[in-house]
């Protein structure tokens, strides 16, 4: 079995569906039609590790088993990679699509990662050639200048993009203008810690100051879309023919609604809602 494409999974951290929308971005749309998706997990590390299952986001369709579902989604990479006879059965026994990739399939498998919560010493380093978090956890433009393609193998490389995670800062931004929530406590804590979600105490309101900041910052997630839209123009024309490209999210992001802030331990629609795109260039 031989694969032709390369291939790119990106993933707009905490990207909501309706942030995608608002933002319209051209240049990400030039792939494909936008699809209202599903995440399995709501905040990033379990997230990930469904992605590198294999299983991108669901589209929730209803009257279907899941291992009919997973079958079926999964012949979809042989589209993405440019393959014939990729089976959900390939993926056994690891269940890893870096390994499937690398061991059967000849890739060179990288990940370039934005989020300590992914750092190389995590499990989800499993079969990549290369592993690297990124010195800092906003600038996608940075990951342009590390990816090589190789004409004698495919790559595969897996971009974990920070700009749209809170506080939803631009590379350029002095972290010191970086909004941060104030009056609830305990809600966005350091961002290393990548525990950022919560709810208010019952009966506790929403004061309008923080209201009003968090609109700003739903705002910023939009903006932080539109920005990367401009980096996408960059990647799109480095990438070599025969590259399939695949953008999504890992989840929502809460932004006040119902109570709730932030993505992690939240239940709410908006938490599991992403966008995603994908296809090939040329
Ligand atoms: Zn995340």
């Amino acid at each position: 079995m031989a694969a032709r494409n390369n291939y790119l999974l990106i993933v707009l951290d905490s990207c909501r569906f309706d942030s995608f929308v608002a933002a319209a971005p051209r240049t990400i749309l030039r792939l494909g039609a936008l699809e209202r998706r599903w995440s399995y997990a709501s905040w990033t590390a379990p997230s990930h590790y469904n992605l590198l299952m294999g299983l991108l986001p669901h589209a929730s369709p209803p009257h279907v088993h899941a291992s009919e579902y997973y079958k079926r989604d999964f012949v979809r990479y042989n589209q993405r990679l440019g393959a014939d006879g990729i089976e959900f059965k390939q993926l056994l026994p690891s269940l890893y699509l870096p390994t499937v990739l690398k061991q059967r399939l000849g890739y060179r498998t990288h990940a370039l990662v934005s989020l300590p919560v992914l750092n190389p010493a995590t499990p989800i380093n499993r079969d990549f050639d290369s592993f690297a978090l990124m010195p800092t956890h906003n600038d996608m433009a940075a990951m342009l200048d590390r990816l090589t393609f190789d004409a004698e193998r495919p790559s595969f490389y897996l971009l974990n993009v920070g700009e749209t995670h809170y506080p939803f800062a631009l590379p350029g931004e002095d972290p010191s203008t970086w909004p941060h929530i104030s009056g609830v406590h305990g809600i966005f804590r350091h961002l290393d810690a990548e525990v950022v979600g919560g709810r208010l105490a019952e009966g506790e309101a929403l004061p309008d100051f923080d209201r009003a900041q968090l609109d700003r910052l739903r705002a910023r997630q939009i903006e932080a879309v539109c920005y990367l839209d401009g980096v996408f123009e960059r990647l799109f024309d480095l990438l070599p023919p025969h590259t399939y490209v695949t953008v999504t999210s890992d989840h929502g992001e809460l932004f006040g609604e119902d109570g709730y802030f932030g993505h992690g331990p939240i239940q709410h629609d908006k938490v599991y809602e992403v966008p995603l795109v994908e296809g090939q260039l040329r």
